[in-house]
């Protein structure tokens, strides 16, 4: 099994594809379900993987909701990053 050329205690994709890997499931678009992905992602950038949420997937600071209706500002103006992205 190779290394992968980013962090050697990573295999390559091919060793990754030969041994078909399951995607990694991550439950909740929040603050945790984000970083889970995004240090996931640093180290793996090629396994799938699929985000299960009761929202939009958006992430957005949730202090932002305190003075968010003050301000009458929209969710969408809320959202630092968009689940699309
Ligand atoms: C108004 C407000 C202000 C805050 N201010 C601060 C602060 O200043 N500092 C601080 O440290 N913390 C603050 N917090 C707390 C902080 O936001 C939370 O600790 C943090 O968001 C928790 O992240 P989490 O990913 O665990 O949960 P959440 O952010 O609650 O995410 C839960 C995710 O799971 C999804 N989900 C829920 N049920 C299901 C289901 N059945 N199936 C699929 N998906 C599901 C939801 O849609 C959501 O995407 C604040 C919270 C609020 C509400």
């Amino acid at each position: 099994m190779s290394a992968h050329p980013a962090n050697p205690s990573l295999t390559t994709a091919t060793a990754r594809q030969r041994r078909r890997l399951p995607p990694l499931v991550v439950i909740g678009a929040g603050l945790a379900g984000w970083a889970t992905v995004r240090e996931f992602r640093k180290r793996d950038p090629l396994t799938p993987v699929i985000v299960v949420t009761a929202d939009r997937g958006d992430l957005y600071a949730k202090p932002g909701l305190s003075n968010a209706l003050a301000q009458q500002r929209t969710p969408q103006q809320l959202v630092s990053t968009s689940a699309a992205s």
